[in-house]
């Protein structure tokens, strides 16, 4: 059986696909369908046909996902080879050029993986080294403006290429996606296809070094080894570290888990990790239910302990399972 509206594609379209193996963190149910496209054309024609009753919902590599154990309804899209080019372009410095190089322009299909655009451009000199330690596609870092080390996709997005659950392309600028501290405003089921990124350039030798010191970093502070979803909460807006209010998010979520005495908590598999606190991870055959139920009493003992409401930054989505014995 196909989706309602749907004849035929030349992608791969699966019915009931699991996808726990699509996701960091291993758990949840199916997708009802789930759609690879074979390239641009197959992906628009396929929601141009789609009944628009039927819930449409992109993911990358899941690397920012809870899936619930009773699975997603109607069809989730995974983009694969047709979308992740990386074409980068980085012009020689001109001779009178008193401001310094020219930056990179990095144009990069939406299923490329962060780390591997981020080893690309420095080999041409462009630094997008931000983007190494971030284990996730360019799909969902424009989705969650993922960021680091001080540095946010936004701050170097030109432009993205998306298409609208109607099947339509439409290009947007970073003033059209509304970015936010790992927000923007672009509708759930819109597939993100391509974006222009532009960059600083840098000596290939220097960015190999700043990646792999930062890969160090990683390695000694956060559970890399584990199935997680990176940080659970997000930072609570509006705290300094000097404690004067405003636009920031330096309130750091995992101090306060910390302060709740929550490092290392446990929830059936599920494990706030020792290493790190505000990292969930699937410490031992955990379910969906496990993860969540973890995270929500997490929320509630912080709030007791320190006034502090932590909101997820993981996004959950789907129907829950049955409730276990
Ligand atoms: C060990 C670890 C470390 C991490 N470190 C960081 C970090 O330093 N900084 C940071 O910001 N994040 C970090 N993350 C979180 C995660 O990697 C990022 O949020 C990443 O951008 C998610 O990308 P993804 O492709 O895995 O998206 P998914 O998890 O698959 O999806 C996340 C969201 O993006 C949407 N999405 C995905 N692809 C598309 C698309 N093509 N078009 C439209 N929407 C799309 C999905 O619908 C969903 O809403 C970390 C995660 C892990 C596991």
């Amino acid at each position: 059986m196909l989706p309602p509206g749907i004849t035929a594609v030349r992608g791969v379209l699966s019915a009931g696909r699991a996808l726990a193996d699509l996701t960091w963190l291993r758990v949840g149910g199916p997708a009802e369908w789930l759609f690879q496209p074979a390239d641009l054309a197959d992906l628009c024609s396929f929601l141009g046909a789609l009944d628009p009753a039927v819930p449409v919902f992109p993911i990358g590599v899941g690397s920012n996902l809870i899936v619930r154990d009773g699975g997603l309804s109607g069809v989730v899209i995974r983009l694969g080879r047709g979308f992740n080019d990386i074409k980068i372009s980085a012009p020689a410095a001109e001779p009178d050029d008193a401001g310094g190089d020219a930056p990179g322009i990095v144009t990069v299909g939406a299923a490329a993986l962060d780390a591997h655009v981020a080893r690309r451009a420095a080999e041409a000199g462009v630094d997008l080294a931000f983007l190494r330690t971030i284990p996730g596609t360019i799909g969902g870092a424009v989705r969650m403006n993922a960021g680091c080390y001080g540095s946010y996709i936004a701050d170097h997005l030109d432009f993205v290429k998306c298409v609208t659950r109607q099947g339509q392309m439409i290009t947007l600028t970073k003033a059209d996606l509304g970015f936010a501290y790992r927000h923007t405003n672009l509708p759930e089921d819109w597939i993100v296809i391509s974006a222009q990124l532009s960059a600083p350039r840098g000596q290939p030798a220097v960015l190999a070094q700043q990646m792999a010191d930062q890969i160090a970093r990683r390695d000694a502070s956060q559970p890399t080894d584990a199935r997680s979803a990176g940080s659970t909460f997000r930072n609570p807006a509006g705290y300094s570290s000097t404690g004067a209010v405003g636009d920031s998010h330096e309130q750091k979520a995992w101090w306060l888990i910390d302060q709740a005495g929550l490092r290392g908590a446990r929830h059936g598999g599920a494990q706030m990790s020792p290493k790190h606190p505000n990292f969930l991870i699937n410490a031992d055959s955990a379910t969906a239910a496990d993860l969540e139920e973890l995270g929500e009493d997490v929320r509630k003992r912080v709030l007791q302990a320190t006034g502090f409401t932590l909101e997820w930054e993981i996004k959950r989505v789907g129907t829950t399972g049955p409730k276990k014995d």
